[in-house]
């Protein structure tokens, strides 16, 4: 089968920045985005937050397409059965095989759901129709059961007490965005959650559903009219599952040089797949080392990190490609010049981690990796001055021996343009970073 320009899978942030990014790296070739689900590329961020309350509709969820990719091709509505990487050809579920010369995967991830059967309508909120069907269901007094105290959770455990829904939040740990902020943070948000009217039942399981609600793990009951369960993801890579790196042989798993698929498709440091110089990953399904922090790879979901991934990864496959995809080379930059790796090339992919997170009129904005930390230290303001809910602005800091990795902001917009402040600081490459070779 010829080759056909690139495929990228997955039509969604990371797709259409992958495909954007393309041509900014000088790609003239055809380019193919298969997305399964029927619409264009859409914003997610709205979807647990102003079009589940009903202040926006649907539309602002549109992503503006730059006009470079006005000829790329849309299969929408059907998804990439399997990949074979060796012959470079993609089936599609409905059984018709497509040829391609370099190969985006952006598939994403899905929400986890509880292996429980039974119990109260169940919903997730993932895609455009989740969020109209969770819609429906909020309204005074409703009872609602939040299972899942991360970012999505609590932004939904938000927006429901917002439309009057009596909510009540259970996940296993301490605190409330723990993983992501902290035990410290963590509680603070909590006590904001609280004083709006939000109940918590921190470091409980869910044992079992029921008509009327759920049964906990201590064997307490939790009254509920609708479920929403937010429990995390799993990455979308079952397409790419059967698929072999050429010459290593079908499902060689983590560690023997193969595909490993455990937890994302994992990438080397700029973002290919199995090493191999025409195929490439970005956003929430890719795993890849950051060596800002480390060697350890890690899939980051966070708005920001598709289009930090694509603008590396699209350079590194029209490199890997070794020609524009129009016969004369490449129109622009290509990957030279790239991300401080000097002239020629491209230095190792070691994007700044940053996510914001809207709950009531609480914003959460984080910049770094402060997962990585070992301490945290209390940059700014009071947690729990004001108004018994902790109302005030405050900021965190999160070390690793003397090295501030992450910086996290709860409060207004003051405190996030505080937590902004210190970007500069986290910005600064270890040294060891700085003199790692390049592409
Ligand atoms: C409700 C919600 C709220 C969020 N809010 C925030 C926020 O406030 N701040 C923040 O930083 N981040 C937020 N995020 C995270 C952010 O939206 C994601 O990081 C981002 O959408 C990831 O983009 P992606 O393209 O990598 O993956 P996705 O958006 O998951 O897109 C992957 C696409 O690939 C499709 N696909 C999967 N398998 C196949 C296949 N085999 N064939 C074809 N297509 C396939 C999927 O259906 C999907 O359309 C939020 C996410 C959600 C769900």
């Amino acid at each position: 089968m010829a080759p056909a320009g690139i495929a990228v899978v997955g039509a969604s942030l990371g797709g259409l920045r992958a495909a954007e990014q393309l041509r900014a790296a000088g790609w003239r070739g055809a380019i193919t985005v298969y997305g399964d689900e029927p619409h264009l590329p859409y914003n997610r961020p709205p979807l647990s937050k102003e079009v589940l309350a009903g202040e926006a509709p649907a539309a602002v969820t549109t992503l503006r397409r730059r006009p470079s990719v006005d000829d790329v091709e849309w299969r929408l509505g059907t998804a990439v059965a399997s990949a074979d990487l060796a012959a470079r050809t993609l089936t599609l579920a409905d059984g018709s095989v497509h040829g391609y010369e370099g190969l985006v995967a952006a598939t994403g991830v899905r929400p986890r759901r509880l292996p429980l059967s039974g119990g109260p309508p169940r919903h997730v909120v993932r895609t455009l129709e989740d969020s109209a069907a969770l819609r429906t269901e909020l309204a005074e007094g409703v009872r609602v059961l939040v299972v899942g105290a991360g970012f999505i959770g609590c932004e939904v455990a938000a927006t429901a007490r917002k439309a009057g829904c009596e909510v009540t939040v259970v996940a296993p740990e301490a605190e409330p965005m723990m993983l992501a902020v902290g035990e410290e943070p963590g509680r603070v948000l909590r006590r904001r959650h609280e004083a709006r009217g939000v109940r918590f039942r921190m470091g409980r399981l869910v044992a079992g559903l029921t008509a009327g609600g759920a049964v906990l793990d201590d064997g307490s009951e939790c009254a509920a009219d609708v479920v929403i369960e937010a429990i995390g993801s799993l990455p979308n890579v079952e397409w790419l599952g059967a698929g072999a790196v050429p010459g290593q042989g079908a499902g060689a798993g983590p560690g023997v040089g193969g595909l490993d698929l455990t937890d994302g498709i994992l990438c080397d440091a700029h973002l290919r797949i199995g090493g191999l110089p025409y195929a490439v990953a970005v956003g929430d399904v890719a795993r890849f080392p950051n060596p800002r922090y480390g060697a350890l790879a890690r899939r980051v979901e966070h708005w920001s990190m598709p289009s930090d991934c694509a603008r590396h990864a699209a350079r590194v496959l029209v490199a890997g490609l070794g020609s524009g995809g129009g016969g004369g080379g490449r129109d622009g930059g290509g990957a030279g010049g790239g991300d401080g790796g000097g002239e020629h090339g491209l230095a190792p992919f070691a994007p700044l981690p940053s996510f914001w997170s809207d709950q009531f009129d609480v914003r959460v904005q984080s910049f770094g990796l402060p997962g990585a930390g070992d301490e945290v230290r209390l940059l700014a303001g009071e947690p729990d001055a004001g108004d018994g809910g902790g109302g005030g602005d405050v900021v965190y800091g999160y070390y690793r021996g003397d090295r501030l990795v992450g910086v996290v902001a709860l409060g207004g917009t003051r405190a996030a343009a505080l937590a902004g402040g210190y970007r500069g600081e986290l910005m600064a490459l270890p040294d060891e970073v700085r003199k790692s070779p390049v592409l």
